[in-house]
This record gives C-alpha cells, sequence and structure tokens, in this order.
C-alpha cells in the first residue's frame, strides 16, 4: 500500500513487496487477474500494478 492510500499489486519476490500489512491474494496467471482480484476485495480502494514488477499493470 502507498501512502496515497493506493493498493499495489506485487508478484511474490519483487523487492517491492511489502513485509508486513499486506493481504495475500492468491497466484494468478497475470497482473490483470490480480488487480481484478483487488478491486473485488476493495472496491472502494485505488488499485494499481507495481511499477517495478507488474509494470504493464501500473498507471499513473
Ligand atoms: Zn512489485
Amino acid at each position: 500500500m502507498q501512502s496515497n492510500g493506493d493498493y499495489e499489486v506485487h508478484r511474490l519476490g519483487c523487492s517491492y513487496f511489502p513485509t508486513e500489512d499486506y493481504t495475500y491474494l492468491g497466484e494468478f496467471y497475470g497482473c490483470r487477474t490480480a488487480v481484478t482480484e483487488a478491486k473485488r476485495k476493495f472496491p472502494y480502494r485505488e488499485i494499481n500494478g507495481c511499477y517495478y514488477c507488474s509494470r504493464e499493470c501500473h498507471t499513473s
């Protein structure tokens, strides 16, 4: 989670994966399905892909 309140989706093994206070979403074939799942779990939060490990899902 970023300081602006957005949730970031990471792949396992990402060096930016949070070490605490994170929600494990499960295993996905691609970041887009992971982002979709994150949006389903947190419908009122902005969900964004990690710039480093999920760049194809990173916006803004
Ligand atoms: Zn990441």
